[in-house]
């Protein structure tokens, strides 16, 4: 199988965050020999060893389990159409507590990764990523350059998404 490896709306990069992997297996959903397979979480009644990449991306794979890949809640702006696909074919982003899954634009934004591992100023400094700080700063009493200290420590998680329309970054605190 040489089909080229699936791209995914709202993840950026589940193969780089190892929530896919290089394994070689038979998909239970398509059957295929896969030489990639998707490591997360599918929150279904069966026990799940062995789902390929693509089954994830196409929704089979939560249609036939009947399940979801996320826990998450989402706010009311997000379109009906984008949650669904975050839900049932978007790799599970890994996460301490069930968080709300940002929008911008009126669809859910696309996960970027752990924000320790994007500290470009470009992220950091733009206005919304500043003002969703402020916001966090508020809310856990810490201020905007502890609560970057404590994500660089691993306290606390901060999540970095970015608006699949206008490019706009959001950032989630996500409590251990
Ligand atoms: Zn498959
Ligand atoms: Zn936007």
């Amino acid at each position: 199988m040489t089909d080229p490896l699936p791209d995914f709306r709202y993840y950026a990069d589940p193969y780089g965050d190892r929530t896919i992997i290089e394994e070689d297996i038979t998909c239970r959903v398509c059957g295929a020999q896969r030489a990639w397979k998707y490591d997360g979480v599918l929150y279904a009644a069966d026990e799940l060893d062995a789902i390929c990449p693509w089954c994830v991306a196409n929704g089979h794979a939560a249609e036939k389990f009947d399940g979801c890949f996320q826990d998450v809640m989402f706010p009311e702006a997000a379109s009906e159409e984008s949650v669904l696909w975050v839900l049932m074919r978007t790799p599970s982003v890994a996460s301490w507590n069930p968080f709300e899954w940002p929008e911008h634009c009126g669809e859910c934004c696309r996960y970027i990764g752990d924000l320790r591992n994007h500290r470009h100023p470009g992220y950091i400094e733009s206005a919304s990523v500043q003002t969703d700080l402020f916001e966090i700063s508020r809310k856990t009493g810490l201020t905007r350059d502890e609560v970057l200290s404590w994500a660089d420590t691993g306290s606390i998680y901060l999540r970095l998404f970015q608006c699949v329309q206008c490019g706009t970054y959001r950032v989630i605190l996500d409590l251990d």
